[in-house]
């Protein structure tokens, strides 16, 4: 690549950037006790001396996490370590009340992958250094409108499970980085094993930024930025982050290490007080946990079970269904819409009719909140009979697009969908006479037709959709109206 088709140039600098990314896992159970790892209970609900950290309680691992963490590992084509160890991680922190983090240092279950993005059209693949797993910390809580004048504690979240997946510094741009985020949570929804909710922290991401000249290979000094609570809000932290940094360099300045904080209200990145930013963790082995060891056959099992991923899915559907990239790209977004999309295209037998129905009409209600592809409440079968009937010129597009409406919207069971008495119209005889009533009600139109007005064809075409409350096949309409018009020139 020449440096003048480097589009991430920015005033003479290149940004690199790394992503740090925690996400939560669904397992029943925390990573260490049997809590129940779940989210949106009474604050301090779930807890036990082991989450909580009281002396002499004693950590037992959660296989299930150990499975999701290799699921993962797994499914963008990393490495898993066949004997990890767990460390502790010191530091103070008032949601923690242990006084350390249970996490992975040197030698974590998972090492390499790669994320496959798509920038400018073409495909960009980003390293992944490595994903280890840990325990979560809980939650200090300052409600908006409360006049707290100190924090709330809740502790439900210790010991929650969380794989963090950290990135080479392999992104040159905010896009990038929301590109990769983007698919990472993709991927761990794919394989089930997160909800990829960044709103309720199930998602959390940390960035590593730096920039350097153009055409210099030796990294800048990097900034750290923390608490960015949204995909648009990692966007907008990095292209701040980003223009402070060539700002200050183009000033004169120069970058210190340091972490900074997103404020998403002021929409800038502050500087942490360098006391908090002292990392010093101590880490040490875990005495109270035994190495992990995975063993081949069960790593073989756990490779058998992950399910197809959204890439290879994609190419699939392209070549199954015969539709283009860019809606199978769309149909494979979430797992549970492309489920449905292939439900629909098996049923009808139609991959192309398939797409325009469930990603126009399905997916405009689903993005009015009317419809959740997750949990349908109108199955593909009741969509595949409306499209079916549209397909065989039984009923019209319009008609199909009111029966969807009433099956979404309105919840009428299928049942009850009146697709007898709206029969579309496709009788040539009955039409022609129909056409005939209508030119001849309409003799001036006809006259400026003839003259040239031929626009108004869709005039003649309206007035029969309203004799025929909608149901004339359109396609067939214009056909007769045109041959009738013509025929009158003599
Ligand atoms: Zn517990």
């Amino acid at each position: 690549m020449s440096q003048t088709e480097n589009k991430n140039i920015i005033d003479g600098f290149e940004p690199v950037i790394g992503l740090e990314v925690h996400a939560q896992l669904v397992t029943k159970t925390k990573i260490f006790c049997a809590c129940e790892n779940k989210y949106g209970a009474e604050p301090n609900t779930l807890t036990c001396p082991v989450c909580l950290g009281l002396p002499g309680a004693l950590p037992v691992l959660n296989m299930q996490a150990v499975e999701y963490a290799i699921k993962m590992i797994l499914a963008i084509g990393g490495e898993v370590r066949q004997r990890s160890i767990f460390a502790r991680k010191n530091y103070f922190y008032p949601d923690l009340p242990k006084g350390y983090q249970i996490s992975q240092f040197d030698l974590p279950i998972g090492e390499g992958g790669v994320i496959t993005i798509s920038a400018d059209g073409s495909e960009k693949q980003l390293g992944v250094t490595r994903i280890h797993l840990e325990d979560d910390a809980g939650k200090s809580l300052h409600p908006e409108g409360s006049g707290d004048t100190y924090s709330r504690i809740d502790l439900n979240r210790c010991g929650a499970p969380l794989i963090e997946i950290v990135s080479e510094p392999d992104m040159r741009s905010p896009q990038e980085a929301y590109a990769y985020l983007s698919k990472i949570k993709q991927i761990l929804q794919y394989v089930g094993v997160c909800t990829g909710d960044m709103e309720k922290g199930h998602l959390r991401c940390d960035a590593n930024i730096s920039v350097r000249p153009e055409g210099q290979e030796k990294f800048g000094t990097k900034t750290e930025l923390k608490n960015m609570n949204s995909f648009k809000g990692v966007e907008r932290a990095l292209n701040f982050e980003i223009a402070r940094q060539i700002q200050t360099i183009k000033d004169g300045g120069s970058i210190s290490q340091q972490t900074l904080l997103w404020n998403e209200k002021k929409q800038v990145a502050e500087a942490m007080r360098s006391k908090e930013e002292a990392n010093d963790y101590r880490y040490f082995p875990e005495p109270d946990l035994t190495p992990l060891h995975v063993s081949e056959s069960w790593l073989e099992e756990i490779r058998e079970s992950l399910p197809e991923l959204p890439d290879a899915r994609s190419a699939r559907f392209v070549k199954e269904y015969g539709i283009p990239e860019y809606d199978a790209g769309v149909l494979t977004d979430t797992h549970t819409l492309a489920d449905y999309f292939e439900a629909v295209a098996k049923k009808i037998n139609d991959g192309k009719l398939a797409s325009n129905w469930v990603m126009g009409e399905l997916s405009r209600y689903a993005n009015e909140g009317a419809f959740d592809f997750a949990e349908p409440h109108v199955a593909p079968e009741d969509i595949s009979r409306v499209i079916s009937e549209v397909k065989a010129l039984k009923i019209s597009a319009s008609f199909g697009k009111q029966a969807v409406k009433e099956l979404v919207v309105e919840k009428k069971p299928l049942s009850e969908i009146d697709f007898g008495g709206n029969q579309m119209i496709s009788d040539t005889g009955e039409l022609e006479a129909l056409i005939e009533n209508v030119l001849s009600s309409n003799e001036e139109n006809v006259v400026r037709y003839l003259a040239g007005a031929e626009k108004l064809i869709g005039f003649f075409v309206g007035q029969l959709m309203k004799e025929t409350k909608g149901k004339a096949d359109p396609a067939l309409v214009n056909k007769l109206l045109k041959e009738k018009l013509e025929s009158r020139r003599s």
